[in-house]
């Protein structure tokens, strides 16, 4: 089932999402109808928060990327914990589903060592770098309330102002369904 993505503006968006247990219910229903609104709208990554549900689970899939490491990274990341982020700080320009046509260069370390359960429940440890570093720290932020464009200067946030606020009221030309704050 395809969800509609919570917009900019939506108060969920900004609260630090909960851990949750393998008692949770219906995990697996909410996971695969994250993976079909992830697909439907193009995405790379969908953070809970994004749908409205908030708790600590987000999901990827860049394997289209080219040169991506892993080939195949599609994965499902329950209750994680950035353990540590290392190298060299690079820029990449990023969008985000709940920020419809808005995009602009973040910095953000370049690899990163994550902790998480997968969706039957077994824990890992990885490392990952480049994109599926990014798209990681991207996702993970919605955990914790944070949108890529807090993490932009002033100037360009003030640039892109009126077009968030327009799309807070939801004055946005976009494809897929969103669910836009109540006016
Ligand atoms: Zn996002």
């Amino acid at each position: 089932m395809i969800l509609p993505i919570y917009a900019y503006g939506q108060p969920v968006l900004r609260k630090k999402a909960a851990s949750i247990d393998a008692e949770y219910p219906q995990l697996k229903a909410l996971i695969d109808n994250m993976f079909e609104t992830m697909y439907d709208s193009n995405g790379i990554g969908l953070a809970a928060p994004q749908i409205g549900v908030s708790i600590r689970l987000f999901i990827v899939d860049g394997s289209e990327i080219e040169n991506i490491k892993p080939k195949k990274f599609k994965e499902v990341f329950i209750n994680p914990i950035i353990e540590d982020e290392f190298g060299t700080e690079w820029e990449f320009e990023e969008g985000c589903l709940s920020i419809p046509d808005v995009r602009a260069h973040v910095k953000r370390k370049g690899e990163l060592t994550i902790r998480y359960f997968d969706q039957n429940w077994n824990e890992h440890v990885k490392t990952f770098n480049g994109m599926a570093a990014r798209i990681i720290q991207h996702e993970y932020d919605h955990l914790e309330g944070i949108l890529f464009t807090d993490r932009i200067g002033p100037l360009k946030r003030n640039m892109l102002k009126r077009r968030m606020d327009g799309i807070t009221q939801g004055r946005v030309n976009v494809d897929y369904k969103m669910k836009f704050p109540k006016k």
